[in-house]
């Protein structure tokens, strides 16, 4: 016997105490849940900012290397392609955290921009930004479409 629980088992096991009958228990829960959730996106967003820094930093010394006639860094090479895609793919994702934590200060995070229910927990723990429950996110995708 030993070892950690695996994170899954122990949201899960959280929840299922978690009553939600009980008012006072509820609103501790949702403060609880509130500063988890800051901490969450206050996490990945540094997580994410030195990602990028790291991955911008690569970019120049590989341009630099490559700094050759006829060759123009960005874009040269296909692999160049796909770093330089997964860069403008965490940009946006930090900028979604950003507003996030806007939605947070001014204490809107959580609700669904689309029906104003609050998001489930597990929806936010998975994607702390996410503006939608999972029922809107449907439908606007579609929209969009
Ligand atoms: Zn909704």
């Amino acid at each position: 016997m030993g070892g950690f629980p695996k994170e899954g088992l122990w949201l899960r096991s959280r929840q299922e105490r978690s009553p939600v009958s009980e008012r006072d228990q509820a609103e501790t829960d949702l403060a609880n849940r509130g500063a988890q959730l800051l901490g969450l996106l206050t996490e990945r967003r540094g997580r994410l900012a030195a990602q990028i820094r790291r991955a911008l930093a690569e970019r120049r010394e590989e341009s630099q290397m490559r700094d050759a006639p006829g060759s123009h860094g960005w874009g040269a090479a296909p692999e160049g392609n796909i770093s330089l895609a997964m860069v403008a793919q965490q940009q946006q994702q930090l900028a979604q955290i950003d507003t996030a934590i806007q939605r947070h200060q001014a204490g809107t995070y959580g609700r669904c921009v689309g029906c104003g229910d609050e998001i489930p927990l597990p929806r936010l723990q998975a994607l702390p930004f996410a503006q939608r429950c999972a029922g809107c996110q449907e439908e606007w995708e579609a929209e969009k479409r």
